[in-house]
C-alpha cells in the first residue's frame, strides 16, 4: 500500500510517497509567505498531483503546525502560519480524491520515530523536535493521543514554563522551553554575546573547536533541555525519549551532557530508566508519521 505524507512547515512543504514505512519518492515546495490559505493549498495539491502521478495512492496524511482538531480536520490555530479554523484535511482529501487524516506536525514526527524510527523497539515513546521552534509528541503502542480538540491540544511540550518570568516566547508568554532550547533561541543568545549574526549550527561548531563562550552556550542549552526532559519523563515515563529536529544533527555534542543530568535528576531512574536517543528518520519523520495517523 502506498500513502502520501505531507509535512507543512513555515518555510517549505515536504511531500513523500510512503510504502512500508519508507519514503520512496519525495518533493518539496516553498510555503509562500504572502499567500493566503487557498494559495498554499493550491501549491500543496499541485505538488502532490505531480508527485503521485503513476502511483496508486490509497490515503493521505497531513502534519501541520499549530493546534489541530483531528476529528474535524481543521487547523484551529497556528502562531506560525496564522490560520484559524481552516478545513485543511477535507480540502486536501477532496482535491486528491483519497481519504486523509491530519495532526500536529511534531506529533506526526513523534509517531514516525515511534513506529519505524529510533523508538520502534519501545511501546512508550516521547519526542522533542528542536528546530526553529520546539515541538513534541508522545506515542503509546504506535498511537498518538488525539481525536478531539482537547486531546489534540495536549502535549504542547515547547511551551512548558521552564523559567518563570524568563525570556519572551513568540507565543506571548515568558520562559517557555522554546525560548531556551530552539535553534532560534540558541542563535539569538549567541548573537547577543558575539555581537554578530550566528546560527545555532555555528555555535555548536565553535563549541566543538573549544571556543569557551560557545561551549558555555551549549552547556546552558543542554542543562535547560535536561530539565525539560526530566519534567516530561516524570509525567509520561516513556521507555525511550527521542531528540529530533534540525538541532539533532549536533546531538553527539549535547546528548552526553543531557543523559548525565537526566540520569541524576529523574525520579526512580534506576527502576524505570529512560533511554535518550537521537532521531533516525531526519526530515522524513513527519512525512512517514503523517501516513501512520
Ligand atoms: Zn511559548
Amino acid at each position: 500500500m502506498k500513502a502520501l505524507g505531507i509535512d507543512l512547515g513555515g518555510t517549505s512543504v515536504k511531500l513523500g510517497i510512503v510504502q512500508d514505512g519508507a519514503v520512496i519518492s519525495s518533493a518539496s515546495v516553498p510555503t509562500r509567505k504572502n499567500s493566503d490559505y487557498e494559495g498554499i493549498v493550491g501549491d500543496i495539491v499541485a505538488a502532490a498531483k505531480k508527485l503521485c502521478d503513476g502511483h496508486e495512492i490509497e490515503k493521505a496524511g497531513i502534519g501541520s503546525p499549530g493546534l489541530i482538531n483531528s476529528s474535524s480536520g481543521k487547523v484551529c490555530y497556528s502562531n506560525n502560519i496564522r490560520w484559524s479554523d481552516y478545513p485543511l484535511r477535507d480540502d486536501i482529501s477532496k482535491a486528491l480524491g483519497v481519504p486523509a487524516a491530519i495532526a500536529n506536525d511534531a506529533k506526526c514526527a513523534a509517531l514516525g520515530e515511534a513506529v519505524v524510527g529510533a523508538g520502534k523497539s519501545y511501546s512508550r515513546v516521547a519526542m522533542l523536535t528542536l528546530g526553529t521552534g520546539v515541538g513534541g509528541g508522545f506515542a503509546v503502542n504506535g498511537k498518538i493521543e488525539g481525536g478531539n480538540i482537547h486531546a489534540d491540544a495536549s502535549g504542547i511540550f515547547g511551551h512548558m514554563t521552564l523559567v518563570p518570568g524568563g525570556r519572551e516566547c513568540n507565543c506571548g508568554r515568558k520562559g517557555c522551553l522554546e525560548s531556551y532550547c530552539s535553534a532560534t533561541a540558541v542563535s539569538e543568545r549567541a548573537q547577543s554575546v558575539f555581537g554578530r549574526q550566528i546560527t545555532a549550527k555555528e555555535v555548536f561548531r565553535l563549541a566543538l573547536e573549544r571556543n569557551r563562550v560557545a561551549k558555555k552556550i551549549v552547556d546552558d542549552f543542554a542543562g535547560y533541555l535536561a530539565v525539560a526532559i526530566v519534567n516530561l519523563a516524570n509525567i509520561l515515563r516513556p521507555e525511550c525519549f527521542v531528540i529530533g529536529g534540525g538541532m539533532a544533527a549536533s546531538a553527539e555534542m549535547f546528548l552526553p551532557i543531557v543523559r548525565k543530568k537526566t540520569e541524576k535528576e529523574l525520579y526512580g531512574e534506576k527502576y524505570a530508566p529512560v533511554k535518550i536517543v537521537s532521531a533516525q528518520l531526519g526530515n522524513a519523520a513527519g512525512i512517514v508519521g503523517a501516513t501512520l495517523l
